[in-house]
């Protein structure tokens, strides 16, 4: 079985390194010092580097990795990430190296012109995200347009329940207060709430959340829910026709929330 382990990098990053039998890949290496540190603490070779999007902060440490290991680097076709050995787009498949893990790669554009997240399905479904979808919120657009990260945020909510959501920030609380400001009365958002601050008190991430999670609580996703398309359009202060408003109007009320 595959395990997954977090390993903290910067503020608020998350480099998930996944590990069978001694053999690893990671996903998302921002900087290599952690992800060294924590191979060879835990006697793990690195087998694959998988990348969702250009930002600094998720491949800063590809080639030195690369350089280090000799290990193939998997990332999005379009986003302009250098030193790439395997180019994915939507509906590619993958088995990653030295962990038979087999992963189908969506296109989810928004956050960047080219972003990918990694699917695994099964009895134990995962996906790495990277900044698309947060715990309880989803990246900023930097890149796409709303109606590209919308598309990109329904893609990815209908993936089955139970699928792990692996992003790569802890953003959930600060998320959450946002939430709770959209949708006040989301009874499951109150109690989720109260069990992700008991993780962050304890010091123990908030992510993986799973899928039927982010559908219960998650704004970004709930656009179509009538207190959410009320709040958007208190905000707006004008009627918002449908959906798709709803979430560019939320998105730009949580820039500056
Ligand atoms: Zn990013």
């Amino acid at each position: 079985m595959v395990r997954i382990h977090a390993v903290p990098a910067f503020q608020d990053n998350y480099l998930w390194v996944l590990e069978r039998d001694g053999r690893a890949a990671v996903v998302d290496p921002g900087d290599a010092a952690p992800v060294q540190r924590f191979l060879e603490d835990n006697g793990l070779a690195l087998d694959a580097i998988l990348a969702t999007h250009h930002h600094g902060d998720h491949i800063g440490g590809v080639l030195e990795l690369a350089a280090r290991w000799k290990c193939p680097v998997f990332g999005p076709a379009h986003d302009g990430v250098e030193g790439l050995s395997r180019r994915l787009g939507e509906g590619d498949r993958i088995v990653v190296p030295g962990l038979d893990y087999a992963l189908r790669v969506l296109d989810v554009p928004g956050h960047t012109a080219g972003h990918i997240a990694y699917v695994h399905e099964g009895d134990d479904p995962v996906v790495f995200c990277g900044d698309t979808l947060f715990a309880c919120g989803c990246g900023r657009l930097f890149e796409g347009t709303p109606g590209q990260m919308s598309e990109s945020l329904a893609k990815l909510a209908a993936l089955p329940g139970e699928t792990r959501v692996y992003c790569a920030h802890e953003y959930t609380m600060s998320n959450i207060r946002f939430a709770e400001a959209v949708e006040p009365g989301n009874a499951r958002l109150a109690e989720r709430k109260a069990r992700e601050a008991a993780k962050r008190g304890r010091g123990v991430p908030t992510v993986p959340s799973t899928i039927a999670e982010e559908r219960a609580t998650n704004p970004f996703l709930r656009c179509g829910e009538p207190e959410v398309a009320a709040a958007a359009e208190r905000h707006a202060g004008r009627p918002l026709d449908g959906p798709l408003q709803v979430f560019a109007e939320i998105r730009e009320w949580k820039n500056r929330f």
